[in-house]
């Protein structure tokens, strides 16, 4: 049982990657650690319980890394996919602490596997959890356990007592051994972003929220975050900026996880409910470009598009949970799919009368394109010719958002006179805006959440001690 009577030196609101790397490097720092989980026991480690893989600089190749990824390279990509939306001084920081991140995440308990084939390619970039997400957090929370840290679960966070910058105490939602209450003297919020909370939504994208499908946890609605906000803490990034692929439209509403997401997109053409191609196809290797059909298809009518190809690409891109709808022609496809035949028929036509000749291979910007086609198709493009013609109905999947709180190198939060917050840390989603202003690379999120929980952990039982 937990004595709520006692004040601790760090709480850590939340229960993934990020607070449990800020717990465990408050507690190794000697601080008294306090972790409050909203969701129940089962349903613990909010949108970690998803991931699969890490992205962190290394110089040289490792027992699972096909070779160095240096801090250079690493911004790169970074300032790509951003478009230069990033805090360079911010991002280049954690890009450095991700080397040593690598084996501090292995010190707590977490294993690495290679990584195995496939549409993502990221072998050399990304190291896999042993096991996956939930594994890896197993393993964080028995640390974490091991080392003194207490957890409650079911544990929502409904009021924060903020004065000045100065963090108070919390309040729970419901009682936990007959306390509501909880004082400590400093705050790490870990708590996510808001993307599961569908009315905070559609205060930027109006009634196509309505349509969107939540990738990840129920419980990430952004609470901690809005009171952070209202109480002087400074905001970080757009609040239509989120992370959002193509997922099946036929997946939940909530925690559909990584089963139901799409990468066949460069292997055909992607159209709308009007039959109607929106998008190049084969703009950029897929690790680049896949997190940005979440948005195209948003903007698309009803928010709903469709992946059309043929029988010759069906063992090109990993198995799918929601088998494909077939048929053995166009136009019966887009009867199945209450798309107009005719218009489905026309932008295959057009589509494969565009095509050139090339050498396909999807693991580089290849040769394959359409000539005289809008939009083009500019790598990869085959003809979709070979029956049964097959589709995938996608929605608009949304993993996490970016509006955040903005913090410093010591992952402290700034306050909106830009004077650092007095007892106040912020890790993971809650502050991912700082360095992700849009745009995405696979494996940043696990990036931004153990470092910076790291870091906040550390700073937090440093503030607490003085
Ligand atoms: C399907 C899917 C696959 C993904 N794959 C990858 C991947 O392979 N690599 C990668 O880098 N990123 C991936 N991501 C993104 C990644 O999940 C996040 O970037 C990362 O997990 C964020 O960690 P976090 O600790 O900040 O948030 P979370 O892990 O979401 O944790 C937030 C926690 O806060 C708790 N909480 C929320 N509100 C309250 C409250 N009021 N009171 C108390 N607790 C509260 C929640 O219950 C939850 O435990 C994926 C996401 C999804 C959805």
């Amino acid at each position: 049982m937990v004595d709520f009577n006692r004040k601790f030196d760090v709480l850590v609101i939340g229960g993934g990657n990020a607070a449990l790397c800020a717990a465990i490097s408050a507690r190794r720092s000697g601080a008294s650690v306090l972790v409050l989980e909203g969701a129940p026991k089962f349903y613990r480690g909010g949108n970690t319980r998803h991931t699969r893989n890490m992205r962190c600089a290394h110089d040289a190749a490792t027992d699972i890394l096909t070779g160095p990824y240096t801090e250079e390279e690493f911004w790169n990509d970074l300032l790509v996919v951003t478009g230069g939306q990033t805090d360079e001084e911010l991002a280049r920081f954690m890009i450095r602490e991700s080397k040593d991140i690598l084996n501090w995440i292995v010190e707590q308990g977490v294993r690495w596997q290679p990584s195995l084939g496939g549409t993502l390619s990221l072998g050399r970039t990304n190291s896999f959890f042993l096991g996956g997400g939930r594994a890896m957090l197993n393993a964080l929370y028995l640390t974490a356990e091991r080392l003194g840290v207490e957890i409650v679960y079911d544990a929502e966070v409904t009021g924060l007592q903020i004065e000045n910058g100065m963090f108070l105490g919390a309040t729970l939602k419901q009682p936990v051994d007959g306390a509501t209450e909880i004082r400590a003297s400093a705050l790490v919020a870990a708590a996510g972003g808001f993307e599961a909370n569908i009315e905070w939504l559609k205060e930027y994208w109006g009634d196509a929220a309505d349509n969107f499908l939540i990738r990840g946890t129920p419980y990430n609605r952004g609470s901690v975050l809005k009171m952070l906000l209202d109480n002087g803490v400074q905001d970080v990034g757009d609040p239509t900026q989120c992370h959002a692929v193509a997922i099946d439209a036929r997946a939940p509403k909530f925690d559909g996880g990584i089963i139901t997401r799409h990468d066949s997109v460069v292997f055909g053409i992607v159209v709308n409910k009007h039959a109607q191609r929106f998008y190049d196809e084969g703009e950029d290797i897929w690790p680049k470009r896949y997190a940005i059909w979440g948005r195209l298809v948003a903007a698309q009518p009803d928010q709903i598009a469709y992946i059309i190809f043929d029988s010759s690409v069906v063992t090109s891109f990993m198995p799918t949970l929601f088998p494909p709808i077939g048929a053995p022609t166009v136009a019966e496809l887009a009867a199945k799919l209450e798309l107009d035949p005719a218009a489905l028929e026309k932008t295959v036509a057009d589509f494969n009368a565009a095509v050139q000749p090339g050498t396909f291979n999807h693991t580089i910007l290849d040769d394959c394109r359409t000539e005289g086609l809008m939009p083009a198709k500019t790598h990869w493009a085959r003809k979709i010719d070979a029956p049964p013609y097959l589709a995938y109905p996608v929605r608009p999947g949304i993993t996490f958002t970016y509006l955040g709180t903005r913090v410093n190198k010591q992952s402290r939060m700034l306050m909106k006179d830009g004077k650092p917050a007095a007892n106040m840390f912020a890790a993971g989603e809650i502050m991912a805006g700082n360095v992700l202003g849009k745009g995405y690379a696979a494996g940043i999120g696990m990036t931004i959440g153990s470092v910076f929980g790291r870091v906040a952990g550390r700073e937090a039982a440093r503030n607490a001690r003085n």
